[in-house]
């Protein structure tokens, strides 16, 4: 059903020990949406997507495709299909690539041969992968090593994939690149997107929908070319 949401997070609040950081966030993902969390330093968009893949103390409730996973481990929570990239540069450096993309793999029951097939179809997608398949990770650059991440979360069959930041470090060029990969995976394979971005303007060009946290409450919800349009919106939120 289109209209039940993938993701439903319903009056969250979740700290760390005495720090409070977020307090009553509600905010959905439908299926087939990219929705983008805007937010200034500090704001506690990192948090909430911590506390939504199971990795900080939370209160509320947190459904994913109708399973609460309020309380669930964070392994649970990947194999049921909401897969985060980690932030920067989260590829394990010392591994070669190929190595790095069987990593995606490891929370799914898979035969060799399946996950061969699956990684070869990935490579096909995005070359440079396959180029670089016997090289150490820490080797690539900044945004080969962000394609690789991504391709990574991919193995693990998102059906939403949660990206912190994925411009962080990244020149015009290859940030222009990795959001083109993103939109891509949404228009062609129907992938449904959380993205946490510092960089509005291109965030908000590939997202149907956007939400603006601060001081760990969601204070602007609505459909992201809507937020784009609005100046006084963007100049009391967004800083431009
Ligand atoms: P940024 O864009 O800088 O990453 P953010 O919106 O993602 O900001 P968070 O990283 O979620 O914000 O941080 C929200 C608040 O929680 C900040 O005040 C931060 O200092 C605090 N905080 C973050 N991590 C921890 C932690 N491990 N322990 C205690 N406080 C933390």
């Amino acid at each position: 059903d289109p209209l039940v949401p993938l993701l439903d997070v319903d009056n969250l609040y979740a700290r760390y020990g005495q720090a409070r950081v977020l307090h009553g966030v509600s905010l959905t993902v439908l299926p087939g949406e990219v929705v983008v969390l805007l937010g200034a330093n500090g704001a506690g968009k990192t948090t909430l997507l911590r506390a939504i893949t199971g990795h900080v103390e939370r209160t509320g409730s947190i459904k994913f495709v109708g399973t609460d996973i309020t309380r669930a481990s964070p392994a649970t929570i990947v194999s049921l299909g909401l897969v985060q990239v980690p932030e920067g540069r989260g590829t394990f450096a010392d591994l070669t690539v190929q190595e790095n993309l069987r990593l995606g793999a490891y929370t799914r029951r898979v035969t060799a041969a399946a996950l061969a097939l699956e990684i070869s179809e990935i490579v096909e997608r995005y070359p440079i992968l396959g180029e670089r398949a016997g090289q150490r990770a820490g080797l690539l650059s900044g945004g080969e090593q962000q394609m690789l991440a991504i391709a990574r979360a991919l193995l693990a069959r998102p059906r939403l994939l949660v990206l912190d930041e994925p411009s962080l470090g990244l020149a015009p060029a290859m940030t222009r690149a990795v959001f083109d990969t993103l939109r891509e995976l949404h228009d062609e394979q129907g992938l449904s997107l959380l993205i946490v971005e510092q960089n509005a303007d291109l965030s908000l060009g590939i997202a149907d929908r956007a939400y603006v946290l601060e001081a760990g409450e969601i204070q602007v919800a609505g459909p992201a070319a809507a937020i784009r349009d609005d100046a006084g919106l963007r100049r009391a939120y967004l800083g431009y």
